[in-house]
């Protein structure tokens, strides 16, 4: 099992000031590769453009993460002794294999040992939503919290719990799934063996999904203008209240809650942070899933504090620098 030092400690060396200390950090999405240097004190002190790939197989695809490394190696004179890879996927770290990454389609891929060999460092693999619960947690909105969930809002839903000051691995490295809860029985199919999943009315994909059905039901679009509804154009409209963008949002907003209600009960975190690009589209959810905690959960459960994440686009390569450092 992985072991960790306990929250908010720094390595000795590193408290000692060799601030030139850095991890490599690198998130891998669908579409793209980025790769960041951060120090000690989870500050990204260079990083790669973000390299896009054709999402074609894992030959491309860690291509562009090979690259993104490299260009972010020739932007800085501190050299890392570990990398680490933050990807959407169920991952098996000991071994350094993906096992199923949907977006990727990929199963079984020995991603780890394939970017030991071009890189010549050790790497390690984590699931993107714990590595943005690992930034949050050690830098960010969670810093210091003993026990605190962190939900992670974008094209899917994921999360990870920290129960006693422990990040949370699972059987199988899965646990904190939450996006697979169920919350409507014999609801809308979702992309996992279930059905009625959080996922399957919060992710970015089931906002555009749903947003697709309404527009085909009802008069006016053109079926090519359907075909490219996504969940941002959603969250546009509503902005300029287009009145069925605006009843989207809003039924979404109280999936969330429910989600969020039933979350903060199962774990009873000191500190719930919602992250995620779609959280960072739609603010106004913190605020309505704080209310829904405060007032829907359990007394006990209802002191749960909900913010919005501290780290944006760069949880997932301060998140996977932390796993890479300090599980092992
Ligand atoms: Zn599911």
């Amino acid at each position: 099992m992985p072991k960790r030092r306990p929250a908010g400690k720094s390595p000795k060396s590193e408290r000692a000031g060799t601030a030139r200390a850095v991890t490599l950090g690198i998130d891998l999405g669908a579409t793209k590769a980025v790769a960041g240097a951060v120090d000690a004190y989870g500050r990204v002190v260079a990083t790669s453009d973000r390299v896009r790939h054709a999402n074609d197989g894992p030959a491309g695809v860690l291509r562009a993460v090979v690259e993104s490394a490299r260009q972010c190696l020739d932007r800085t004179s501190a050299r890392p002794r570990v990398v680490g890879l933050s990807v959407a996927a169920q991952v098996n770290p000991t071994t350094g294999t993906v096992e199923y990454a949907p977006n990727l389609r990929w199963r079984d891929e020995p991603v780890g040992p394939v970017l030991e060999d071009a890189l010549g460092l050790p790497v390690r693999i984590v699931n993107d939503g714990r590595a943005a619960t690992l930034a949050e947690w050690r830098y960010g909105a969670g810093a210091g919290a003993h026990d605190l969930f962190c939900l992670v809002l974008g094209t899917g839903v994921g999360g990870s719990a920290v129960v006693a000051g422990k990040l949370v691995e699972g059987a199988t490295h899965a646990a904190g799934e939450v996006g697979h809860l169920t919350i409507v029985a014999g609801g809308r199919r979702c992309h996992c063996p279930n059905s009625g999943c959080f996922e399957a009315y919060v992710g970015g994909w089931a906002i555009a999904d749903r947003a697709r059905e309404a527009a085909r039901s009802g008069a006016g679009p053109r079926p090519d203008d359907v075909e490219a509804i996504t969940a941002e154009g959603v969250f546009a409209a509503g902005r300029r209240g287009e009145p069925g963008a605006v009843r989207l949002i809003r039924e979404t907003e109280e999936y969330l809650c429910a989600g969020v209600v039933s979350i903060a009960n199962a774990f009873n975190p000191e500190v719930l942070v919602i992250a995620g690009g779609l959280a960072a589209g739609q603010p106004g959810w913190v605020s309505a899933a704080a209310t829904a905690v405060r007032t829907r959960c359990q007394p006990p459960a209802a002191r749960a504090r909900v913010i919005a994440a501290k780290f944006g686009e760069d949880a997932g390569m301060v998140g996977a620098a932390v796993w890479a450092r300090e599980y092992r």
